[in-house]
C-alpha cells in the first residue's frame, strides 16, 4: 500500500509541477503549503520564502492591494466549501504585467469538511489584451456612428433595416421605432419612391452596391435630398447577409445646381452679348446673347482669344480700356467689333473686373448690347434731315428754271411756223435749241418728282413713261462705258394704280443699283411686259390675276447667297458709301402696292430684277398715245393766266399759231376783270 501511495505521490507531484498552470495547495486559513514549479519560476521565489505565509502577503500580488483584499475575502469563503473564480492582474519578477483566472477549489475530507485549499492561476493576458482592444474598437465605432455628420444604416439581406443612426433618422424624418424594418421607406418622396423602389430591388436582386440621389419628405413637410449607398456584406459562407449604408444630406448642393441652372437660363435669355474672359482675353463663357450677335457658337468661342476673334487689328481704344479696366475695376464704352461673318458691328460694351475672394483680379465680365441699327438709324435721320433740306431747296430752284425754259422751248418752236422762209441751217439751229431745251426741262421735272417726296396720290397711268423718263436720265447720266437696252414699247401695256413718285424711286433704285454693280461697265436691260398669273403663287405670294413684269437686268458683279439673302434688309449694303436703305424701301413700296420682287444673280454674271405690279385691265383705262402733232382751234377762245410775261407771251404764240384766239391776264384778278 505504501508503495502505491508513493507511486501515486510521485505521478501527481510530475503533474503539479509540470502543468502550465499556476498551482498551489494552502490551508483553509489560507497559508501557504505548496506552490508549482510554474508558479516559483515566473516569480522567481522558493518554496521555502512562502511557506507558512498567508496567500494573499506573498509576492504575486504584492502590487495589487485590492486583489490582496479580494483574495483574502475569496479564501475565507472558499474555506466554507464554495468555489470562487475571478481575475486578476499581477506582475513577474521581471516587471512585465499580466492577467490570470484565478479560482480556488475546496477540498474536502471524508466528513465533508473543508481540509485544503487549491489556488490555480491561467494566464489569460492574450485574451484580455484582445477583449480590450475590441472595447476599444466598439466604443469608437459607437462615437464615430453617433457624431458622423452621415446617416448610417444597416439592413438584413432583404433590405429591413436593422440599425439607424441618429443623423439618419434626422434625414428620413422619422423616429428609430418607426423606422426599423420597411418603416424607413414611409417618408420617402412621393415623387421618388417608385425609383427608389425600383433600384433598391434591382440592387437587393443582383447582390450590388447601391447608390441613388433622392428625397424624403418629413412628417414637417421638409425635402430632404440624400445621396445614399450601400453596400453588401456577406458572412464567411460568402452569401449576402445584409447591407450597410450613408445617406449623405445633398439638399444644398441641389439648391445651389438649380440656382445655378436658373441663372444660366436668365443669362441665356438676355439679348446682350455676356462674355467672361480672363486676365489674358480667353474666353472662359459665351452666352446665347453673344452667339445671335457675334455669329459664334459657345463651343467655338470659349477658349479662344477675344482680341483674334473681334479684330483683325486691335483698336487703341480697346488697350485703353483694358487698362481702365484693370486700375478703376470697371469701363464703359463704345466698341467696333467683327463678327463671324466678318460684318462690323456697333456694341455698347460694360466691363467690370471680377475678383476672387481673397480679392485679387480673376477675370472680366462684359455685357455688349448691339447698337448697330440704333447707330445707323440716327445716321440715316440726320442724312434724311440733310436731303428734306436739299429737296424744297431744289424744288424751288427747278421752279424757276422752269420759268426759264417754257419760253425759250416755246419761242423756238414758234420761229419756224412765224418765219417760214427760213434756212435750213437756222432750222436746224432752232431744233437743236427745242431739243436741249425739252432735255433742260425734263432734267428740272425729275428734280420736282423727286423732291416732292413721298406721300403722293395714287393714279391710274402708264409705267412706259415712267421708264422711258427714267431711261432718259441713266443715259445723259451713266457712265458712257454703261449701255443701256430698252424693251419698253408695248402700246398695249396694261395701266397700273400706283403713287407715280414712288414707281420712279422703285426703279430709280434699281438703275442705280445697277450701275454699281458695273464699275467696269456692262448692259443695263429695262423691259416691259403684261403677265397673267393663273392660280395663287405661292412663290411669289401673289394672287391670281393681270401683272405687269418689269424687269431690270444687268450683267455686273452678281451677289453670292450669303449677301442675296440679306439684301432687303434695311441697312444692309457692300458699299462704301451705300445706305443699304435702296432695296428695303424698294420693297416697302411694291408690296404696298400689292405686287412681288424676285431677284435672280450669278456671281460675276450680273443680277436681274423683276417686279411684279397689279395691272388694271380693261378698255377704258387704256389711254390713246397718239401724239397730236398739230391742233385747230377753230378760233376758240382761250385765257391764259401767268405771272412771268415771257410765259404769257410765248403762250399766247403758240395758241394763235394753231388758230385759237388768246385773252392774256398777269394774275388772278385781272383774269376776273
Ligand atoms: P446700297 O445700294 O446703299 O448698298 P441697297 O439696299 O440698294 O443698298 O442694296 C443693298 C445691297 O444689295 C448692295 O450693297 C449690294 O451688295 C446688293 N445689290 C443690290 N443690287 C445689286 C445688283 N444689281 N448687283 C449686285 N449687288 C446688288
Ligand atoms: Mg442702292
Amino acid at each position: 500500500a505504501e508503495e502505491l501511495l508513493r507511486d501515486s505521490e510521485r505521478k501527481f507531484r510530475a503533474i503539479f509541477d509540470n502543468t502550465f498552470q499556476l498551482m498551489g495547495l494552502l490551508d483553509p486559513a489560507g497559508r501557504v503549503i505548496e506552490i508549482n514549479r510554474t508558479a516559483l519560476d515566473a516569480f522567481a521565489v522558493t518554496l521555502d520564502d512562502v511557506v507558512g505565509q498567508t496567500f494573499w502577503t506573498t509576492p504575486w500580488w504584492t502590487h495589487y492591494p485590492d486583489v490582496q483584499l479580494q483574495l483574502q475575502q475569496a479564501i475565507v469563503q472558499a474555506a466554507t466549501g464554495q468555489f470562487v473564480r475571478f481575475e486578476a492582474p499581477s506582475v513577474l519578477a521581471d516587471g512585465t504585467h499580466f492577467w490570470v483566472d484565478f479560482s480556488l477549489s475546496p477540498i474536502f475530507d471524508a466528513t465533508g469538511k473543508v481540509v485544503m485549499l487549491i489556488p490555480e492561476g491561467r494566464d489569460i493576458t492574450d485574451r484580455k489584451q484582445i477583449e480590450s482592444a475590441l472595447q476599444e474598437s466598439r466604443s469608437r465605432y459607437r462615437a464615430l456612428v453617433t457624431s458622423a455628420p452621415v446617416g448610417i444604416f444597416q439592413t438584413d439581406a432583404a433590405g429591413k433595416c436593422l440599425f439607424i443612426n441618429q443623423r439618419c433618422l434626422e434625414l428620413i424624418g422619422a423616429t428609430l421605432a418607426e423606422a426599423l424594418g420597411e418603416g424607413w421607406a414611409n417618408t420617402l418622396h412621393p415623387d421618388d419612391r417608385e425609383s427608389v423602389d425600383r433600384q433598391w430591388h434591382i440592387a437587393v436582386q443582383a447582390q450590388q452596391e447601391f447608390t441613388l440621389e433622392h428625397r424624403f419628405l418629413t412628417p414637417q413637410g421638409r425635402v430632404n435630398w440624400v445621396f445614399t449607398k450601400a453596400i453588401g456584406i456577406y458572412d464567411e459562407s460568402g452569401t449576402l447577409s445584409g447591407y450597410i449604408g450613408t445617406a449623405m444630406d445633398i439638399t444644398e448642393r441641389k439648391a445651389t445646381a438649380q440656382k445655378i441652372q436658373e441663372q444660366a437660363a436668365l443669362l441665356d435669355i438676355a439679348t446682350d452679348a455676356i462674355i467672361v474672359r480672363d486676365l489674358d482675353s480667353q474666353i472662359q463663357f459665351w452666352n446665347k446673347g453673344a452667339e445671335s450677335i457675334y455669329g459664334w457658337l459657345a463651343t467655338e468661342a470659349v477658349g479662344r482669344n477675344t482680341t483674334q476673334l473681334f479684330y483683325t487689328d486691335v483698336p487703341p481704344e480697346v488697350t485703353i480700356a483694358a487698362q481702365i479696366v484693370r486700375q478703376q475695376d470697371a469701363w464703359q464704352g463704345e466698341l467696333r467689333k467683327l463678327t463671324k461673318t466678318g460684318r462690323e458691328v456697333i456694341v455698347e460694351s460694360r466691363w467690370t473686373l471680377v475678383r476672387d475672394e481673397a480679392g485679387h483680379p480673376t477675370s472680366i465680365l462684359s455685357v455688349d448690347t448691339d447698337i448697330t441699327d440704333k447707330k445707323q438709324l440716327e445716321q440715316q435721320f440726320l442724312r434724311a434731315q440733310r436731303l428734306e433740306s436739299l429737296g424744297s431747296l431744289a424744288s424751288g430752284i427747278a421752279h424757276d428754271l422752269n420759268n426759264v425754259l417754257t419760253p425759250i422751248v416755246g419761242a423756238a418752236q414758234l420761229l419756224p411756223m412765224t418765219l417760214p422762209n427760213l434756212d435750213d441751217r437756222s432750222r436746224r439751229l432752232l431744233n437743236m435749241l427745242v431739243e436741249s431745251s425739252k432735255r433742260g426741262s425734263g432734267l428740272v421735272r425729275q428734280i420736282l418728282t423727286f423732291a416732292r417726296g413721298l406721300d403722293g396720290e395714287r393714279t391710274v397711268l402708264q409705267v412706259r413713261h415712267i421708264l422711258t423718263e427714267l431711261i432718259s436720265v441713266a443715259r445723259q447720266t451713266f457712265p458712257k462705258s454703261i449701255e443701256i437696252q430698252v424693251n419698253n414699247d408695248r402700246e398695249d401695256l396694261w395701266m397700273v394704280n400706283v403713287d407715280a413718285t414712288q414707281i420712279h424711286q422703285v426703279l430709280m433704285n434699281l438703275f442705280v443699283n445697277a450701275r454699281d454693280a458695273m464699275p467696269d461697265g456692262g448692259s443695263l436691260t429695262a423691259s416691259t411686259e403684261n403677265m397673267v398669273i393663273d392660280t395663287d403663287s405661292a412663290q411669289l405670294q401673289l394672287p391670281a390675276g393681270t401683272y405687269i413684269l418689269i424687269t431690270i437686268a444687268d450683267t455686273g458683279m452678281g451677289m453670292t447667297s450669303e449677301i442675296l439673302d440679306r439684301i432687303f434688309e434695311p441697312f444692309f449694303t457692300t458699299k462704301k458709301t451705300g445706305t443699304g436703305l435702296g432695296l428695303s424701301t424698294v420693297q416697302g413700296i411694291v408690296k404696298a402696292h400689292g405686287g412681288a420682287i424676285e431677284v435672280e444673280s450669278e456671281i460675276g454674271r450680273g443680277t436681274c430684277f423683276k417686279i411684279y405690279l397689279p395691272a388694271i385691265h380693261n378698255k377704258e383705262a387704256e389711254s390713246s398715245d397718239a401724239a397730236a402733232d398739230s391742233y385747230d382751234g377753230k378760233g376758240q377762245l382761250v385765257l391764259v393766266v401767268d405771272d412771268e410775261s415771257a410765259i404769257r407771251e410765248i403762250a399766247k404764240e403758240s395758241l394763235e399759231t394753231s388758230n385759237y384766239r388768246v385773252m392774256l391776264a398777269s394774275d388772278g384778278i385781272e383774269a376776273i376783270d
